[in-house]
């Protein structure tokens, strides 16, 4: 039985290395071409997957070649049950466009295609078959009106429900009530809120302020090589991120917030969740590649015996 749903998109990523970014209308020579199959939903999935964890994802693609392209992962990962994804007629798989410039700067269009599909009747049929489930991870490449549904149904089957709200968009507040953990990175906070989040003064006062929208039991913002702050009704925790060389930041919140699922699905406590996930996310940026970076089960323990958990 699957104890993790994920709900998502699936893309696959076309990234051009370029000298610098191009301005409108220009045309510059790429340094590198390469394809990788993405997408949050895709991502957090394997990123349980390979956790050791039992992850059913629930996405659309495409009937195209790109189809077979984004699924490459997915198909060869243990623990990745498929079975809830489906395939649309005449519309495209996810596609992203990414730049990335010699400073690792990027800039990235998203074509969603089919995973703009992704509908109530997918959460139903998923809830209809599997019983069980022990969380929900979902993101926003999908319809909001999906996610929203999404969070209520499986929050009425008591599972504990974890958006991970990127790309940022305004929320409509009635949303949070049906929100456990929330896990924006420091400019998604800032947009779910309409400030400027600056220091960590800013990232606690947001936080409580969503906790105040209905967010059940915490606020848990990433901030990159800072690592993340929890804030729940009576704790404000800063946990300091493992300190690694990274050479790929791309994909580190779809790592940290599949090690925060299986960590809270498993009885951890928000703040070892998080600690687990920060260990996760930090292995990961030591490979290049969203995918192909994120770490299993062995490496994440190990990693943790050498750093210690504090
Ligand atoms: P996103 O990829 O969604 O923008 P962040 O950049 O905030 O998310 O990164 C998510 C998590 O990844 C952080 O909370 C931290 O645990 C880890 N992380 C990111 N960058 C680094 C880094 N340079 N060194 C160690 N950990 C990192």
């Amino acid at each position: 039985m699957p104890p993790i749903c994920i709900i998502g998109s699936i893309h696959v990523d076309f990234i051009i290395r370029v000298p610098r970014i191009p301005s409108i209308g220009e045309t510059i020579l790429g340094e590198g071409f390469e394809i990788h199959p993405g997408g949050k939903g895709a991502n957090q999935c394997i990123g349980v997957a390979r956790l050791g964890v039992r992850a059913s994802l629930v996405s659309r693609v495409g009937n195209d070649f790109l189809a077979d392209m984004a699924l490459k992962n997915l198909k060869t990962e243990d623990n990745v049950v498929l079975d809830y994804v489906s395939t649309v007629e005449g519309v495209h798989t996810g596609v992203a466009f990414i730049l990335v410039d010699s400073s690792g700067d990027n800039i990235i269009a998203v074509a969603p295609g089919a995973d703009m599909y992704v509908s109530r009747s997918d959460v139903d049929k998923v809830l209809k078959s599997i019983h069980g489930f022990k969380a929900l991870l979902v993101q926003l490449e999908i319809p909001l009106d999906t996610v929203a549904y999404a969070l209520e149904k499986f929050h009425e089957k008591d599972v504990l429900t974890i958006l991970n709200p990127a790309p940022a968009v305004v929320l409509h507040e009635s949303i949070y009530k049906y929100v456990d953990v929330l896990t924006p990175n420091s400019t998604e906070l800032g947009i779910l809120v309409g400030l400027d989040i600056g220091s960590l003064d800013d990232v606690i006062h947001a936080s409580r302020k969503l906790l105040k929208a209905g967010v059940r039991i915490a606020v848990v913002t990433t901030l990159g090589a800072n690592g993340a702050v929890v804030v729940t009704r009576n704790r404000v925790v800063h946990l300091p991120a493992f300190k690694v060389k990274a050479i790929d930041t791309t994909g580190a919140g779809d790592a940290f917030n599949a090690g925060l699922a299986v960590a809270l699905t498993e009885g951890m406590g928000i703040i070892d969740a998080v600690l687990f996930a920060n260990a996760v996310a930090a292995l990961s940026t030591t490979k290049m590649g969203a995918q192909e970076g994120l770490p299993r089960r062995d490496d994440v323990e190990d990693f943790i015996k050498r750093h210690g958990l504090s």
